[in-house]
């Protein structure tokens, strides 16, 4: 049937995203921290919710000051970049964070600059900003060439540049001084909406999500923050943090560009629940970030196997690793679950990702793909 709905040009076609939500045993496939919150942990959510019922007829706190403030605490301890709460911002996800940063500084006749592969969400979330979304391949190890971003990003005047660190789905981590290449070509090489208008900054953003999980020695994108006012590093609860199901997302930047994120935000756009549930993890981090170095051990333990088999596996600073390459992919993928080991198909062609997950669910990952090797 030929719908006579008014669907805005450019979204003919075009399906919801998301991978498949499945009741398996082991769900390895969009990333999650295998490990629920421990019983102590809920209770406190749980308390900290009801406390927040009680005021529920009224408007959440607009600009959640106290979230912002934890957040930075947070940060602080975990990077060692301390913020003032006024350089924070939070939404549902960093998925929505990242719509505010497109919905500021994108727009019609503006683009986004990324290096594939990488996250699939950043085309839609330009698509939905009328958003030009450009890419640039990464090298064949997935690093970043820093000088021919920086040349490209000279010619293109992008009004945002995202790079992810550690990259979905490689695993890849940003190096500090090729990060230094793209602010300093970003400088004065934004877009220029009328001619003669005065020169703006590219705004760059480092997708963090699975900063927690980077080897040591690895440094933070927050590093780079003092001195760069155009630079946003995105983080999130969804990860390493173990709260997927809380939609907590979050961001690091200038106060001058939080200010303008607060300009397109929806009122009310973090829920007085939401909010109360955040505070309360995050008062509770050590106990919820406590397997994060079983976690990436189990990574390194699981990129050792791969080769092993004689697979090529890719260094990962994330809690998942990319892996093949097979001649039908989806062969494999179907094989695994069909044992009840749910992976991804995404990334090169010929290649899959395994979530990190608990013990148990590795082990049946790996036997699982022994047998359909
Ligand atoms: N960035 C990257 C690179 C991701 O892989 C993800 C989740 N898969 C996100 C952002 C979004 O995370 P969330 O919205 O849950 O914070």
């Amino acid at each position: 049937m030929v719908s006579t709905l008014p669907l805005r040009p450019g979204l003919e076609g075009c399906q919801p995203y998301g991978a498949p939500e499945l009741d398996v045993a082991a769900r390895l496939n969009v990333n999650e921290n295998p490990y629920p919150p421990s019983p102590e942990v809920i209770e406190s959510i749980a308390s900290a919710v009801a406390a927040a019922a009680a005021g529920l007829n009224r408007y959440p706190d607009r600009d959640f000051p106290a979230l912002r403030s934890a957040l930075a605490d947070y940060l602080a301890r975990e990077s060692g970049v301390a913020l003032p709460p006024e350089q924070i911002w939070a939404a549902n996800g960093s998925n929505e964070v990242m719509l505010h940063l497109l919905q500021a500084f994108g727009g019609p006749g503006r683009s986004a600059l990324s290096f594939t592969p990488t996250y699939s969400m950043y085309p839609e979330y330009a698509r939905d900003t009328l958003t030009q979304y450009t890419t640039m391949p990464r090298r064949q190890d997935f690093t970043l060439d820093a000088p021919r971003a920086a040349e490209l990003i000279e010619h293109q005047r992008p009004a945002v540049v995202i790079i992810t660190s550690p990259n979905n789905p490689t695993g890849t981590a940003l190096a500090q001084q090729d990060l230094e290449i793209v602010l300093a070509a970003a400088r004065g090489n934004g877009p220029q909406d009328l001619p003669g208008q005065e020169s703006t900054d590219a705004v760059v953003v480092v997708d963090e999500a699975y900063a927690e999980f980077r080897r040591p020695g690895v440094p933070s994108a927050l590093e780079l923050l003092a001195g760069n006012p155009h630079l946003a590093v995105t983080r999130t609860m969804s990860k390493a943090f173990g709260a997927a199901g809380l939609r907590l997302g979050y961001l690091a930047g200038s106060r001058e560009l939080v200010d303008v994120l607060r300009v397109v935000r929806l009122p009310y756009h973090l829920s007085a629940l939401t909010q109360a549930a955040a505070l309360a993890a995050l008062s509770h981090h050590e106990a919820l970030m406590a397997q994060v170095a079983s976690l990436r051990a189990e990574r390194d333990a699981l990129v050792d196997w791969l080769r092993a088999q004689g697979l090529t596996a890719h260094d990962s600073d994330a809690n998942f690793v990319l892996f093949g390459p097979f001649p039908d992919r989806q062969a494999i993928w179907r094989r695994l679950l069909e044992e009840g080991v749910l992976i991804r198909v995404v990334g090169p062609e010929g290649f899959l990702r395994v979530s990190i997950g608990t013990p148990e669910e590795m082990e049946a990952f790996r036997a699982c793909l022994s047998r359909a090797l």
